[in-house]
């Protein structure tokens, strides 16, 4: 395994320390060009925030690096393992659909709408995935779920189903539903904009307390007080490009782009 990662480091420059490489991904549904060569480097341990305006190709780009997308065009790696990419000669790549499930469990992917299992209680939600594609035994299963629910704070609601729960906590829920599938990247999508203002916080909290534990983290945010303390680097899409990036506390004190200036100004 680690032989394919080396070929593919090689062959594509790919940095030793990166944990999402994208080259030139593009997508286009039929003939709308959403994706229009995106490039992006997330190195391990580290947290990239996406912000741009609504549709701009911020969901599609992390639902690409999820697998739930194919890529029209473009190279794109996951611990330096393809999720897909097209060469000039060579045929675009797709992952088999016996390694897709595997595969995708690597990068967890939040949403805005928590998605719960609703007909689970909460440890229920957290052990059916580990159970059936880590194989992983029942009791280990529990034991590893305890321990996530007690770091977002939430051992005592193991009994509890969503929507006996705020709306924070069943986000911090999946937070912990995603971490017990061991994810080598977890990707964010607005995992805050569902929420009352209230309970936008404690979700921070969580996310804050995992970066600080060294998760990788690729973040489509609108909090950008969060992109300015947590983020490693800060990236503006607008119109399925990247117009600007780099760190977050210097892009938002002077952004250099004219669009990155007036979409800042309107979110600030
Ligand atoms: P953002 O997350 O930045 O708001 P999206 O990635 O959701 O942007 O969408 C970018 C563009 O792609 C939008 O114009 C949207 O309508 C279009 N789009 C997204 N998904 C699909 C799809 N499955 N089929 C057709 N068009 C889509
Ligand atoms: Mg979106």
């Amino acid at each position: 395994m680690s032989d394919v990662k080396d070929e593919n480091r090689a062959r594509f420059g790919v940095p030793a320390d990166s944990m999402v490489f994208a080259r030139g991904v593009r997508k286009s549904y039929g003939p709308l060009e959403v994706l229009k060569g995106v490039d992006l480097d997330v190195p391990v341990g580290s947290v990239a925030c996406i912000i741009g305006p609504s549709g701009s190709g911020k969901s599609t780009f992390l639902r690409c690096i999820n697998h739930l997308e194919k890529l029209s065009a473009g190279i794109l790696l996951v611990d330096s393992q393809f999720v897909g990419y097209d060469l000039r000669d060579d045929k675009l790549y797709e992952v088999k659909d016996d390694l897709l499930c595997q595969r995708r469990a690597e990068t967890g992917m939040l949403f805005q709408s928590f998605n719960l299992f609703s007909h689970m209680t909460v440890m229920e939600n957290l052990i059916e995935a580990p159970m059936q594609v880590r194989r992983i035994p029942p009791d280990q299963a529990k034991a590893e779920a305890e321990i996530l629910l007690r770091r977002v704070g939430l051992l005592d609601k193991v009994d509890r189903y969503p929507r006996e729960l705020s709306g924070g906590q069943q986000q911090r829920v999946a937070i912990a539903r995603a971490m017990a599938m061991k994810p080598k990247v977890l990707l964010f999508d607005e995992p805050t904009s569902a929420l009352d203002p209230e309970l936008v916080g404690e979700v921070l909290q969580v996310m804050r307390d995992l970066a600080e534990s060294g998760m990788t983290m690729v973040v489509v945010t609108h909090e950008i007080g969060f992109a300015r303390e947590i983020g490693d680097q800060l990236v503006f899409m607008d119109g399925g490009v990247i117009i600007e990036r780099g760190a977050p506390r210097e892009m938002i004190a002077n952004p250099v782009s004219p669009r990155t200036r007036e979409f800042l100004s309107r979110v600030l």
